[in-house]
């Protein structure tokens, strides 16, 4: 299994906005194999391509320990998905979202706790975010499918790794009297550098997944 090297804030890669997905090929669905497994690895929620350095509009999420967790009470009618038909069908962890629109948002919330993979050790702020949201997508195959959610942690991540499709980050999100971008920076160079980061980085072999030539892109 490879792993994929993400990319830390303020990598250039990271703001770029990202094309969709045309080809639904194999290498595609070989590469979601991967890039899901960076995600467990790397003990994220949700992971952007971008992050990846891949400049394509996909994402995963798994919302299934935050759905078991005390804090983030999963129920049923709070996290709903929809095959083509608008067919209600289970919810499927991990969930892949490739050329996804958020085509609701409503009854705005701030949060503070959201974190970031491309933001290891930096120290996170308010973000205001939408608490109803609907997503539009499609899966690994180009089939066509649809979530809602008024689930705080689901809403949150799914607006989250949106943003990474358009090149958006957590520091754009922060009120700029809030934080200190030198400080911000500081702090993810000091998790890059600390000697045990950089053992288990060695170890885990990581792949630039920038440098690949896929067939979808
Ligand atoms: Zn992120």
């Amino acid at each position: 299994m490879t792993l994929y090297k993400v990319l830390h804030y303020p990598h250039v890669l990271l703001r770029k906005k990202a094309t969709p997905v045309e080809k639904f090929t194999d290498q595609l669905r070989d590469f979601l194999k991967h890039f899901i497994n960076t995600m467990y690895e790397f003990d994220g929620g949700g992971l952007a391509a971008p992050q990846i350095g891949v400049s394509k509009r996909i994402f995963v999420v798994d919302f299934k320990p935050a759905f078991e967790s005390d804090k983030f009470e999963f129920k049923k009618e709070s996290f709903r998905v929809f095959d083509s038909n608008n067919k209600e069908i289970e919810a499927k962890f991990p969930m892949v979202f490739i050329n996804p629109t958020l085509v609701e948002m409503s009854e705005p919330i701030k949060v503070n706790w959201e974190g970031c993979l491309s933001f290891p050790n930096a120290e996170s702020f308010n973000t205001d975010r939408f608490l109803n949201v609907e997503i539009h997508a499609q899966n690994e195959f180009g089939e066509k499918f649809s979530v809602k959610s008024s689930h705080l942690y689901a809403s949150v991540c799914f607006q989250h790794e949106y943003d990474h499709l358009d090149g958006i980050m957590l520091v754009d999100r922060w009120n700029k009297n809030a934080f200190s971008e030198a400080d911000v920076i500081a702090d993810i160079k000091d998790f890059e550098n600390d000697p045990a980061e950089r053992k288990r980085m060695k170890k885990l072999k990581v792949t630039e997944a920038s440098k690949i030539k896929f067939d979808f892109l």
